[in-house]
């Protein structure tokens, strides 16, 4: 007792789509906020091939400035 906390535990975190916790979470989603630090959103293996991969910045900003000369 009183030694738990620093005994060396794996990077677990729970899946944000089906709530389990994994041992091998994948980045899928990075959270900005205006105040304090960002959060960044967690899932396991199998869940995160149901989001779409990590949006390249310039990228996003290419295909928007590409939307607006269509219209
Ligand atoms: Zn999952």
């Amino acid at each position: 007792m009183g030694t738990e906390g620093k005994a060396s535990r794996p990077p677990v975190r729970m899946c944000v789509r089906c709530q389990v916790t994994t041992a091998t979470p994948v980045v899928v989603s990075v959270v900005h906020q205006n105040s304090g630090p960002g959060f960044v959103v967690y899932a396991c293996r199998a869940c995160a091939v149901h989001f779409p991969p990590q949006p390249d910045v310039l990228a996003a900003l290419r295909q928007s400035g590409r939307a607006e000369v269509e219209q």
